[in-house]
């Protein structure tokens, strides 16, 4: 959603959200402001409600648990205004249509009148009758003006309502969908990317996943703080865009996790690709704004899975999250494979 409070209330809010975050266990990251802003603005009173139950009962707040209340309220939210702005656009065009089709229908009483008048004019036997006609006639077409010229009134408002939800709804889309930080999509974004591909022959047949999650996250940000933190997740998100290609889809489903399907893409390729990524991270130096310190180099442990034609997006990222498991637990700056693609993939040889 669009914040509306101008510097100086958003000033207030700052300073009236700090203590209350401050008493979590949570960091004071952007997720963590997220909750506390909207909180003490007032905009999310079902956020609000369970942010006091728990101030009241003194349960402070861990990660876990600020990334779930931001998933369950904030961005639900987000996907709600966009539900309602969707409706909202039918509605209007539903309009338009109607009264595109209700002119229609006058204007061919309009001609069926014209005809009848034709008629009548040749049939006329006199002046009288002749004047009282076109008198008829004039009246008949001054009401299509008025009527046309209304018609074109109401068209060209609804035209700009449209303009207007259009514009709401893209923003809404981009709020609801995107990541904010790395710009990739987030979870519900990815899902449904993943949905929109079709259900036949199965959107994963000759797809591959990839699953990268960056090793030690945590020590980074407890290192160097947040800020840092974000900077790395920006650049691995950038990393990952400029190595995919555009029928690709990245994403950022949550944390320090990525997601790309590969289309079309044979295990091996994606397996490539994977390490490509990998290596690419492993090269990439990133700095601290305020003093320069490098966080050492940043690694990504990374599973690979093939799809199939009988896969789900759940059975799918499954078989990827045990690869990228077993990366992680082979010690970590490396790409897996799905433990079953390679024994699919021996029995074959
Ligand atoms: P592992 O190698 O096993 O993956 O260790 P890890 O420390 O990366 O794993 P863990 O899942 O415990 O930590 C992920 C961390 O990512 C915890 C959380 O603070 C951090 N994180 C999640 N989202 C964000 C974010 O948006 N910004 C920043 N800076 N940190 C985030
Ligand atoms: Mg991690």
């Amino acid at each position: 959603m669009r914040y509306r409070e101008d510097k100086d209330q958003s000033a207030e809010l700052l300073r009236l959200a700090l203590p209350l975050m401050a008493r979590q266990s949570a960091a004071l990251h952007p997720i963590s402001y997220t909750l506390w802003y909207e909180h003490v603005a007032g905009v999310n009173p079902p956020l609000s409600a369970v942010l006091e139950a728990s101030l009241a009962g003194k349960l402070p707040l861990g990660e876990d648990d600020v990334y779930d209340l931001h998933a369950r309220y904030v961005v639900a939210r987000d996907m709600e205004v966009l539900d309602r702005l969707q409706r909202k656009l039918r509605d209007v065009l539903e309009e338009a249509a109607q009264t595109a089709a209700a002119a229609l229908e006058d204007s061919g009483q309009f001609e069926a009148a014209l005809r009848d008048t034709r008629s009548r004019l040749t049939g006329a036997s006199n002046l009288e009758s002749v004047h009282a006609i076109i008198a008829e006639l004039a009246r008949e077409t001054s009401r299509m003006h008025s009527a046309t010229e209304a018609v074109q009134a109401k068209l060209e408002s609804r035209a700009r309502e449209v303009e207007v939800l259009t514009r709401q709804l893209e923003q809404a889309k981009n709020e609801a969908l995107l990541d904010p930080l790395t710009g990739l999509k987030n979870r519900r974004g990815f899902e449904l990317a993943v949905k929109e591909l079709g259900a036949s022959p199965g959107p994963f047949k000759g797809a591959a996943l990839v699953l990268a999650d960056i090793d030690h996250f945590k020590q980074i940000n407890d290192k160097h703080g947040h800020l840092l933190g974000d900077k790395i997740l920006r650049a691995i998100g950038h990393t990952l865009q400029s190595n995919i290609k555009g029928r690709d889809i990245a994403a950022r489903p949550g944390g320090d996790e990525f997601a790309v399907l590969l289309q079309q893409t044979p295990l091996a390729g994606a397996r490539a690709l994977a390490e490509q990524i990998r290596a690419a991270v492993a090269a990439g130096r990133i700095r601290r704004a305020d003093s320069k310190e490098q966080p050492g180099s940043v690694t990504l442990s990374i599973g690979v899975a093939a799809g199939g034609s009988d896969d789900t997006l759940e059975s799918l990222l499954a078989r990827a999250d045990a690869a990228l498991y077993a990366a992680k637990r082979a010690g970590r700056n490396r790409v897996s494979v799905d433990a079953d693609e390679l024994a699919a993939a021996a029995a074959t040889r």
